[in-house]
């Protein structure tokens, strides 16, 4: 029987940055708790790294660039479903798909977390290429996504921390912050999978998740929406870390 961790997680929280690789990833893993998040009162940023510009599938009547501004837009849109403030909703720019580890990369995060300075990120799963839903359910991790995510624990570990990485964001008035506690998407066997209930929150998840008209399909929001539901429940999964 699965429990809401929710309280466990979040009761001592008040400011949660959620950093993704795509305009619709945030929805898609967590968009009831973000908006469960927000109602109670937490301050939520949500950043995204890419544009989602490539994920045209078929079409070759919009160029990559046309199809990225609408990707970016849909994300606003998105957001503003769950409550989130136009100034907390940030898109990187980084072309869709080539999402590197650079140093670069890693300093753009750190400015989000000196800036917005949160007690807990939520990001995708940096540790295995091949992710597993159950037995003999598996799909490939988006090379984006695994970059993303590990460059958010580097941000979170050394870099923001340490005074002396990237001290021109000091000198603009940024101080140095430390991040212990982490969610991690894609993480459905690990034995530390954490439940989410967002049950009171469905319908502000799903019309986040229709947003996305050119990122996903009614049948893939349909998809989405059912895969939640278990125990009687609705659950969205991360695996909860705690290095504090
Ligand atoms: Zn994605």
């Amino acid at each position: 029987m699965m429990r809401d961790s929710y309280h466990k997680i979040f009761s001592e929280t008040g400011r949660i940055l959620v950093v993704m690789a795509h305009p619709d990833d945030n929805e898609i893993v967590c968009g009831g708790t973000v908006a469960r998040l927000i109602d109670d009162d937490k301050k939520v940023r949500v950043v995204v790294m890419t544009n989602g510009g490539k994920g045209t599938k078929d079409r070759t009547d919009i160029s990559e660039g046309q199809f990225a501004k609408i990707r970016v837009e849909e994300q606003r849109r998105a957001g503003k479903e769950l409550g989130l403030k136009d100034e907390e909703m940030f898109n990187l720019g980084i072309p869709d798909g080539e999402l590197e580890e650079s140093i670069d990369n890693i300093k753009k995060i750190v400015f989000h977390i000196r800036q917005f300075k949160p007690e807990i990120i939520i990001t995708h799963n940096p540790e295995v290429h091949i992710n597993s839903f159950s037995k003999g359910i598996h799909w490939v991790n988006h090379r984006d996504h695994r970059h993303t995510a590990s460059l958010v624990l580097d941000a979170a570990y050394p870099y923001s921390r340490d005074t002396a990485f990237f001290p021109d964001q000091l000198e603009n008035g940024l101080g140095p912050h430390s991040v212990g506690k982490f969610l991690l998407s894609d993480s459905y066997t690990h034995p530390d999978i954490c439940g989410l209930e967002v049950s009171g929150y469905l319908d502000k998840r799903r019309k986040a998740l229709e947003q996305h008209v050119n990122g996903l399909s009614k049948e893939e929001v349909n998809g989405l929406m059912e895969e939640i539901q278990r125990d009687g429940g609705n659950f969205e999964l991360l695996r909860y870390i705690d290095t504090d």
